[in-house]
């Protein structure tokens, strides 16, 4: 059993997200591995330099949904009715499925299409990370966006705004009797938005000074998932930090949910 961890909110230096997703049969891991090799194709030459595997550009609705969920939730009680159906309305499956079976293999899965096995160096650990304030500031410095995909980014503390309005039936993220959530506990839109922060140069690999500003991007679950410890180069994408980041008037919804 593997476990994954990202670290996006602590209490004090201790990871408190945990995602157990590897416990699957063999024939279930190989069927989303031929899953994602379908989306990149054989053809190596046509795979995004941007990011491990694109999401789908349909999720944007939900994503609007979301906004105009908040925005009602923040009204008052008569208006939770609504955003609630709202948030109904949202892909939740389709969300939850294109993590689980797709984009969190995708990074394993461009590596044996491209044949390459790297040596995982002994790294840093997750208490070396960042602080969880300079990952919030990291976030918003570079606009609320992954630098990877381009996608929306809502920090933890806003969705869990937001479900403390509509109720944990409506928005859940975790189970409750598991100390360990699976995917099947969490709302899509929490997987598909979560703001994190990627080390570029994985912590995995980390030499000195890994958490520098240049190493630090704004990051999807998705991607972070995807790219997992293996580096840029092994995984055929550019540096991120290369390129500008996002910025327009999405702000995370922290000027809604603050
Ligand atoms: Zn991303």
């Amino acid at each position: 059993m593997i476990f994954f961890h990202i670290c996006i909110v602590r209490k004090g230096c201790v990871t408190t997200d945990s995602v157990n997703f590897m416990s699957k049969p063999q024939a279930q891991i190989d069927t989303n591995k031929a899953l994602v090799r379908e989306r990149l194709t054989d053809d190596t030459t046509k795979w995004s330099r941007e990011c491990v595997l694109p999401y789908p550009k349909e999720f944007e609705q939900s994503i609007d949904l979301l906004l105009e969920a908040s925005l009602l939730a923040v009204k008052g009680k008569s208006r939770i009715t609504q955003a609630r159906q709202l948030i109904q309305q949202m892909s939740d499956v389709e969300m939850r499925t294109w993590f689980d079976a797709l984009a969190q293999n995708a990074g394993a899965v461009r590596l044996e299409m491209l044949n390459r096995k790297p040596n995982k160096s002994v790294g840093k650990s997750s208490e070396d990370r960042p602080t969880e304030k300079r990952e919030m500031q990291i976030i918003r410095e570079q606009g609320f966006h992954c630098r990877y995909c381009g996608i929306r980014l809502v920090p933890n503390k806003q969705l869990k705004n937001l479900q403390d309005l509509v109720g944990y039936e409506t928005l859940p993220n975790r189970s409750k009797k598991k100390k360990r959530m699976s995917t099947t506990d969490i709302h899509g839109i929490w997987i598909l938005t979560r703001a994190t922060v990627d080390h570029v140069e994985p912590m995995a690999m980390g030499g000195l000074d890994i958490n520098r500003d240049e190493n630090l991007a704004a990051c999807c679950w998705s991607c972070n998932y995807a790219k997992s410890w293996y580096t840029i180069e092994d995984l055929e994408i550019d540096n991120p930090m290369c390129r500008p980041a996002r910025h327009t008037d999405w702000l995370g919804l922290t000027d809604i949910l603050p």
